[in-house]
Formats: C-alpha cells, structure tokens, sequence
C-alpha cells in the first residue's frame, strides 16, 4: 500500500533534518530519508564553526555574513550545549597578506553586522602575552587581533535538529535510500529501498538534501529538470593527537597561497583545516589525499613549530561542498545557498545546493518558502525560534 505524507526528504544532514523540524513544526507531515546515518556525509567533516565567516567580508558577501551572524546567535540562544563562543586569534606578521589595518576594518564591520551582540567584541593581544598562546611562533611577529566566533559539534547539532524534529512528529526513516521518484501534477511519488524491500510514498513535496549527492538525487526524479550548474570541492582536516591549542581557534594564513585555516582543539586534539580541491567521483568514495596533509602539514610548521614536532601520527577526514561550478579557484566563489524547482507554480521538488552548517535555519526556511503554494495549510505545532535544542 502507498502511504502518504506532506513532505518527503532525501538526506539526513543539517539541511534535510533542519526541513524536518521546520516542516513539523508548522504542522506537516513529515518523512526523512537517510541512506546510512545521521549526519554521515559533510555534516560530520565540517569545521564545526558556527561563524559570520570573517572572510566572507572580503569577497563583499555581507548578506550571508549578516544572516550567519544572526543565526549564531540564535544557536547560541537555543542549543548553548552544543554551540560555544570561543576566542579566535589572528596573527599579522610582517609577510601576511592580510594587513592590520584590513583586519581592524574587517572585525569593526564584522562587530557591526552582528549588531554589537554577545561575542561582537575584538581586540588586540598585548606583546607581553604573546608567550601564552599555545607557542605561536612570534618570529617577525607584529600584532595579534582576538575576537570570537562559536564552535560546535556538526554531527551532535544534526542528530539535535532530528531529536526535535521527530518530537514535532516527523518520521525518521534510517538506514533508507531513496531510489527514484515520478511527478503527478499533485505531488510525487517516492520510491525507496529499506530493509531489503522498496517502499513507496505518495508526498505533495519532495526536497533533495542530499548535499553533494544532490546532484545524483536529481537524475532519479522524472520528468527531469535542469541541474544548476555546480560543482564539488573537497575539504580536508587533519586531526592530530594532544595537547590541542588550549587558548582558542588560530585563523592563519597558509604561506602558500594565503588561503584561510584555522587551527583548533577538537576533542582533546588539534586539528587544522581546511583545504580546497575540486573532486570528480563518487561523494561515496571521498578521502583525504597525501597532498592536502602535507599542505596542512606545512601550515602548522609554519606557525605552531613545536606543536607540529610534538605531534606524531594523527588522522584526516575529507568532506564535499557544492559549490556554484566556474573557473577561478573554489576559494573565491559565493557561500550563498542554491535552490532549484521543478516548475515557478505549485513546484512538487525543491532541491538545496551548498550551504552552511551555520545558516541551517535559515536555509530550511528558505526551502519550505519555495514550495510553500504546493503544501495544505495545517495547523502549526510550535514556533523554531522557541524550540530548544538539546544534544539528543
Ligand atoms: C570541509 C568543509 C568545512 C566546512 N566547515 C563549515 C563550518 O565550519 N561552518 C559552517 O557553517 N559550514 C561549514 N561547511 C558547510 C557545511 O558543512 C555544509 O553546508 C553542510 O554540512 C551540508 O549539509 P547537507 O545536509 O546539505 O549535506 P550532507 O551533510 O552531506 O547530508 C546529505 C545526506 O544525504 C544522504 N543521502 C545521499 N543520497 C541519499 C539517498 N539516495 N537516499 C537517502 N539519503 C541519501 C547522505 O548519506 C547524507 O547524510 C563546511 C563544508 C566543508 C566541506
């Protein structure tokens, strides 16, 4: 028998889960599809910041920063278990690109869209405290700016959103992969394979968040519609056994090509990230390359010579951003989040490209937005903005 929902959604990651719990609240009902588990694709190889995106600035996308801002604080307002202020340090030497004078103007603007709320605040490190920050090389070092931004745990926020989504009464359905889908004119209908049997679904919307497997998702719905052009980009993160930075994030600039990394504790550990190199393949098959951990390798020598020589072996995790496709270097294209619809009235797909871990909330709302016109009116369980977020 073909069961029925409001909303069917394929991924389990911030985006797909962060549907889910938006979606239930407003009273839908709500079936989520995961092929392996939560939070098993980008959604646990992040660098687990919830931030502005202090370089954003530089490429002028201060929407973005403005609305990541405002959604840091919310996090921090609603899932303060699991989304932390910590302070980030960014050294200027003599050969960094970046000049003072563009980090204090950056930081000013920064403190400004985030509307002089908690955590706005940044600073300068005085010279005699150079020798507490976890053994930064202070070699033709001229200034160090504080400042802070938040940082979590990717998978424990996502499994988070799914608690309280499944709480509103949505459905999780895991391990369960979604294998194709036919439009009607009043919804779609959903095929998926789940304990060795393929089940079907009849839903007025289906949203594709699978993340860099958005793009394989599209090609199993028919009729097919045009992909937006996009592309993957692997980042990779090394993690290395203690002692971790014990006074914050550093915010470093790789002495290769000026790329921004940031070296942090992580569960005990250090781990520095990330790299930015385009992948073709399978999102299924993605790992991190001896190239990426040397060029981390190299950063870390750079700045932190005797946290580098301490550490032995360590691990490297790589994840995928989708990325609007072009021929500059990934790092300079837009962060803005992607959506496409099958048809401008009464669209039955909504697809989601890229995004942030951070903006979750407010690309969920951007979504449902989209396919508002095509889902009944109920009535609303709970506002989101009210709705704390426990580690589950
Ligand atoms: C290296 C790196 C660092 C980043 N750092 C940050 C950061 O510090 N802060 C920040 O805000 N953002 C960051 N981001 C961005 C952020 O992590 C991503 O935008 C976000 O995690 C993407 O979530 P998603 O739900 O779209 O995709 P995913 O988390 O990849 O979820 C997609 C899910 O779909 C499932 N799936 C795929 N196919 C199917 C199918 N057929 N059936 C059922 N399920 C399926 C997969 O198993 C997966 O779980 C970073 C991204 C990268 C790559």
């Amino acid at each position: 028998m073909t069961r029925a929902c409001d909303l069917a959604i394929v991924g389990g990651g911030i985006h797909g889960v962060g549907v889910a719990q938006r979606a239930a609240a407003a009273g839908h009902s709500v079936l989520l599809l995961e092929k392996e588990r939560l939070a098993a694709g980008t959604s646990s190889r992040s660098s687990k910041l919830i931030h502005g995106g202090l370089r954003y600035l530089e490429s002028g996308e201060l929407r973005l920063v403005r609305e990541s801002l405002h959604e840091r604080t919310a996090l921090l307002r609603l899932a303060p278990e699991l989304v932390r202020l910590q302070r980030f340090y960014i050294p200027v030497y003599a050969d960094t690109r970046r000049r003072p004078w563009v980090l204090a103007a950056g930081l000013t603007l920064y403190a400004g869209l985030a509307g002089f709320a908690r955590g706005a605040s940044f600073g300068l490190v005085p010279r005699h405290a150079w020798d507490t920050l976890d053994g930064l090389s202070t070699a033709r070092l001229e200034r160090v700016f504080w400042y802070h931004d938040g940082q979590t745990d990717d998978a424990a926020l996502t499994r988070a959103v799914m608690a309280s989504a499944e709480r509103l009464g949505a459905e999780l359905a895991s391990p369960a992969t979604f294998i194709g889908a036919e439009l009607r004119d009043d919804g779609a209908v959903v095929r998926y394979s789940q304990r060795g049997g393929v089940v079907e679904c009849l839903a007025r919307v289906l949203v594709n968040a699978a993340g860099p497997w958005a793009p394989q998702v599209a090609r199993l719905i028919s009729p097919a519609s045009a992909l937006p052009d996009v592309e993957l980009v692997q980042g990779t993160h090394l993690v290395l056994e203690a002692p971790p930075p014990a006074r914050g994030i550093y915010y470093v600039e790789s002495p290769r090509d000026g790329r921004a990394i940031f070296v942090m504790p992580w569960r005990g550990a250090a781990m520095i990230g990330t790299t930015e190199v385009r992948f073709r393949g399978n999102p299924d098959e993605v790992s991190a390359s001896v190239g990426e951990t040397h060029y981390l390798r190299g950063v870390l020598r750079r700045y932190f010579p005797a946290m580098a020589a301490a550490h032995g072996s360590g691990r490297a995790f790589a994840g995928l951003r989708v990325l609007p496709g072009g021929t500059g270097h990934a790092f300079h294209r837009s962060r803005e989040t992607m959506y496409t619809v099958d048809r401008a009235r009464k669209p039955r797909v909504v697809s989601i490209y890229g995004g942030k871990l951070t903006t979750f909330r407010a690309t969920a709302a951007e979504a449902l937005k989209r396919v508002a016109a095509s889902l009944p009116a109920r009535r609303p369980r709970a506002d989101v903005d009210r709705v704390p977020l426990p580690p589950a």
